[in-house]
């Protein structure tokens, strides 16, 4: 198996998100410096409390929109809110920081020679024809609805990637994350893993959009992050894109039920209209990634990864009340 290379500068954009908290953990627990940027948008100084005494680990607030000079072997673009109640708060600065964000971090990646992954998504495919999706599919996605800041923002951004790699030679990977859950994503994230689990544990009613039957496939955090590591360790000739997320097909409906059941919750499910433009159906074909990330796949069923992440909410909607205000 390729080894990740030890002791490097590594940039994490966005490093105090859900999953850019856990990248620096493990890049910290590899024997790398890590310089985390964020802008605390969505992400919290909360997420990496417990690395700020790390003598590797550096926070910085930054927002990916401004230039960025730093000297950095490796750079994990990660800087973008996730979570459709989020991205579609702002929209206008959702497309600046895919955008703008990917230039900058493109521009510091060529003044210092460092190689560069982008945290792209299973959006780029939209509402998609073809299932499971595949990296060779261009997508169906609406240039201008509710969600294009963030599709069309990511896919600019890959864009972006692929032309700095052609024109200027630079190292690239890019990454295409399917819906990925667990411990550290926020109370409020709005995504529907922590909202029925956050709905299951308070006894509230469980908001199923639509009627349910649109179907996602999630991907436990570890597994990952894992995927990603391997991604940044591959030889210059893998630039992706590269599928990463699990192929275990949900619908909505199941989920919930799922997490009745492990919660023990008597919450109600309550059925509330269908935001514009959501995928009907999202499973990725993940040959790729088995193919150059040396045989990973995912090892964690849904079950085991939904009572982790139950058991994290848990433990922190136990805790004092202040604890929701991160
Ligand atoms: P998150 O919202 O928890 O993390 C995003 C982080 O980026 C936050 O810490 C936020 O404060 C920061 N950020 C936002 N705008 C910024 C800016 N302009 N400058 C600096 N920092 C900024 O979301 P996440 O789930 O951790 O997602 C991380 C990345 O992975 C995102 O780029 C997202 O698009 C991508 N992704 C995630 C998933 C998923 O299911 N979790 C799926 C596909 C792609
Ligand atoms: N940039 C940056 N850090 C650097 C180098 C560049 O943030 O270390 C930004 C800079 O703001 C620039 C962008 O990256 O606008 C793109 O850089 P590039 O060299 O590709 O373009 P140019 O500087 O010629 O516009
Ligand atoms: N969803 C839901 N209830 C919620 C939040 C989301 O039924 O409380 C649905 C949403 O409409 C979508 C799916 O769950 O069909 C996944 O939504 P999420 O926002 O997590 O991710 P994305 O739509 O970006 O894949």
């Amino acid at each position: 198996m390729r080894q990740y290379n030890p002791s490097k500068r590594v940039l994490v954009t966005g490093g105090a998100g859900f999953l850019g908290s856990h990248l620096c953990e493990r890049l910290l627990n590899e024997g790398h410096d890590v310089l985390c940027v964020d802008n605390f948008f969505t992400g919290t100084r909360h997420n990496v409390e417990h690395l700020l005494a790390h003598p590797r680990f550096e926070l910085m607030r930054h927002d990916v929109t401004f230039p960025l000079y730093v000297e950095v072997d490796e750079i994990f673009n990660l800087a973008c809110p996730a979570s459709p109640i989020h991205y579609q708060h702002d929209p206008v600065q959702t497309t600046k920081t895919s955008v703008h964000g990917a230039i900058n971090m493109l521009g510091l990646a060529k003044r210092v020679r460092a190689k560069i992954l982008q945290a792209s998504t299973s959006e780029v495919y939209g509402d998609p024809e073809i299932h499971p999706q595949v990296e060779q599919y261009w997508g169906r996605v609406n240039p201008i609805g509710l969600r294009s800041c963030y599709d069309e923002g990511k896919r600019c951004a890959e864009t972006l990637f692929f032309d700095y790699h052609r024109q200027h030679k630079l190292r690239i990977k890019v990454a295409r994350i399917f819906n990925t859950y667990g411990p550290r994503m926020h109370v409020n994230d709005g995504r529907v893993v922590s909202n029925f689990i956050v709905q299951a544990l308070r006894g509230q009613d469980i908001t199923i959009y639509g009627d349910g039957s649109q179907t996602r496939s999630f991907c436990y955090v570890d597994d990952l992050i894992e995927a990603m590591l391997r991604l940044m360790g591959t030889g210059d000739d893998v630039t992706g894109p590269i599928n990463i997320g699990n192929p275990g097909e949900f619908s909505m409906l199941e989920l919930a039920r799922k997490v009745i059941e492990l919660t023990g919750s008597r919450s109600k499910l309550v059925f509330m209209p269908l935001p514009a433009d959501d995928p009907k159906q999202r499973r990725p074909d993940i040959s790729l990634a088995r193919e150059h990330l040396d045989g990973w796949q995912p090892k964690t069923q849904l079950d085991q990864g939904l009572a982790n992440t139950v058991a994290y909410f848990d433990a922190l909607l136990s805790r004092d009340a202040t604890v929701l205000e991160f």
